[in-house]
């Protein structure tokens, strides 16, 4: 089975390309080149006009979290328990395929459902996108999600014995908890939750498996901690330093800002339990601000949603590439931290690009999308390893 994607306005991952060919077989991009030059194996191909409409990468969410719907109490939603929380996985992950999504990376959900769920898919008992999953985020003991997504540890030997379980378990990422944060009750924000050491130690013991490492981290210190321990990323970030975003840009750092998590919850302040809403208004302010911050400094950015926290519903990474836009980013950028960024972000070469010999996981979207970003709220077909997938939930034909 061969598909060609004819005289698309190709965005590659990292540049834009006018009138380009794209040919698939199988589940693998073959050749990618300008329309024109087609190779002769592209007449036998089925071929999709993509004229007029913009053909990406299938979009990677960097921060997710499946066993969580995004009703308006995150705590209450983690007493479903193991099998409620695996069903709510299954619906969730088909979301993220009808926008568009094909890859995300999970950061933090009940037991091991999550990869459990990356499993299922990858073994196709499931549609969903590909899953990097974290298992449990490890949190120190009554730090922020203690009681709902985090597996509690303390000291150096206990964190490097907590991502060892997880990694048993099945994870492909870890992530710990640095600071603070919005969703529990009685931790502050910016309170530093793990010292240097227990934050070296978790590094080290990652990535002496070859796994990525990332850190929720709100406040200045705490993101300091990580910076200078060799994390991979930042998710949030409200309070980085400049002198950390220096580290950040030459150490390769990623800033993973997560603003559609800050808009559910301060969008709906009836809803939300309230220490949630005065947190979450504290952190956008300091947020907009950390955001151009590491833009000036030339950190590199890559998308993440925290889907799953209140009023933040699965799929919406095309929405957080908006609100990147709106807070600064080129349009080029704020897509490549949705394509190429994600990927390396994620140690996963074989996605995130539009080049021959890797999986053909691709997007078709309306118009131009460098032009008018907000025709990626729709996209017209959505392919994974070169099958058309979530096509019955957009209504999409080609
Ligand atoms: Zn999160």
């Amino acid at each position: 089975m061969a598909l060609y994607f004819a005289d698309a306005t190709l965005f590659d991952g990292r540049a834009v390309r006018r009138h380009a060919g794209v040919l698939v077989e199988g589940e693998t991009i073959r050749w990618v080149g300008p329309h024109r030059r087609a190779p002769r194996s592209a007449r036998d191909a089925e071929t999709i006009d993509a004229a007029g409409g913009t053909l990406t990468p299938g979009l990677i969410d960097c921060h997710v979290h499946l066993c969580f719907d995004g009703g308006a109490d995150f705590a209450a939603e983690a007493r479903v328990g193991e099998a409620g929380a695996a069903l709510k996985c299954v619906r969730n992950a088909r979301r993220h395929l009808a926008a568009g999504v094909t890859t995300v990376r999970d950061l933090g959900g009940l037991g091991a459902v999550t990869c459990d769920v990356a499993r299922a898919i990858e073994d196709g008992v499931i549609e969903g996108p590909r899953v990097v999953a974290s298992g449990r985020a490890i949190t120190i003991t009554g730090g922020h999600g203690w009681n709902t997504f985090a597996q509690q540890a303390d000291g150096p030997d206990g964190v490097r014995k907590a991502v060892r379980e997880q990694l048993r378990a099945g994870a492909r990422s870890i992530k710990i908890i640095a600071t603070g944060g919005v969703l529990t009750a009685g931790v502050s924000f910016d309170f530093t939750a793990f010292t240097y050491e227990e934050v070296e130690a978790g590094v080290d013991e990652a990535h002496k498996w070859g796994v990525p490492i990332t850190a929720h981290a709100i406040g200045a210190e705490g993101i300091d901690h990580c910076v200078r321990a060799g994390i991979d990323s930042i998710e949030h970030g409200a309070q980085i330093r400049p002198e950390t975003a220096k580290r950040m840009k030459a150490q390769g750092t990623f800033h993973v800002p997560t603003i559609r998590a800050l808009d559910g919850i301060v969008d709906n302040p009836e809803e939300v339990p309230a220490y949630a809403v005065e947190k979450g208004r504290a952190v956008m302010e300091f947020a907009r601000d950390a955001f151009a911050r590491a833009i000036r400094a030339g950190v590199r950015h890559a998308c993440g949603t925290d889907a799953g926290t209140p009023f933040n519903p699965h799929g919406g990474a095309p929405r957080e590439v908006l609100r990147m836009i709106e807070w600064g980013l080129g349009p080029e950028k704020a897509l490549e931290a949705a394509t190429a960024n994600a990927a390396e972000l994620l140690r996963r070469p074989d996605v995130g690009t539009v080049e021959a010999s890797k999986q053909a996981d691709l997007a078709l979207w309306p118009g131009d999308l460098i032009g008018e970003p907000s025709n990626l709220l729709a996209p017209r077909a959505v392919w994974k390893r070169g099958a058309l997938v979530g096509r019955e939930m957009t209504g999409a034909g080609l």
